[in-house]
């Protein structure tokens, strides 16, 4: 199956004129596909906007919906306390990875286990590489064939910046401009 993955500003970033023409968009993106030969992937941004649009309608039409969504709203990746990772993240409790403990720096990688949860050596709990968006976007410049960006006219956005490393990669990539 291959893989299209669609992103863009979020949220606050539209009008209601440019949320409608941005909605349009993605649909005539959707008709070009077959929902049987192609998955639909997207950021699940937690702000809205572009991500949500995209997982609404691929659904609607009877795409498989592939999300991506950060595990930590920060643009690098940070460590944090597996107590706060799991509250953030309820679905990635059996494929954790990148575990430390911040007293004695010991490290481990792996799944998730009830045995890792505190460091055998300090008895403190472990922290976790809770992955921002940077890590979310390069990886779906690498796992999407083709990708698009949908974004108001001269707004910056973590999707124009997916296109730019995914066509660095050799990935089909398209900017879509919404004037509003
Ligand atoms: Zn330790």
């Amino acid at each position: 199956m291959v893989k299209v993955i669609i992103v863009g500003s979020q949220k606050d970033k539209w009008n209601i004129g440019g949320k409608l023409k941005a909605i349009r968009a993605i649909a005539r993106i959707l008709d070009k596909y077959n929902p049987k030969q192609v998955l639909v992937g997207s950021g699940e941004c937690p702000n809205g906007g572009i991500d949500k649009w995209v997982e609404r309608l691929a659904l609607g039409k009877g795409f498989t919906f592939i999300g991506y969504p950060p595990e930590v709203n920060a643009w690098n990746d940070k460590w944090i306390p597996y107590q706060d990772f799991i509250k953030e993240n309820p679905h990635k409790v059996t494929t954790l990875h990148n575990w430390k403990c911040i007293k004695c720096g010991m490290k481990r990688s792996g799944s998730f286990e009830r045995n890792q949860l505190i460091c055998p050596k300090c008895g403190i709990p472990m922290y976790i590489r809770a992955r921002g968006y940077k890590y979310r976007n390069t990886l779906m410049a690498k796992e999407g064939e083709e990708l698009y960006s949908i974004d108001p006219k001269g707004v910056w956005s973590g999707g124009r910046w997916t296109i730019r490393h995914a066509k660095k990669l050799g990935k089909i990539v398209h900017q879509i401009e919404i004037d509003q």
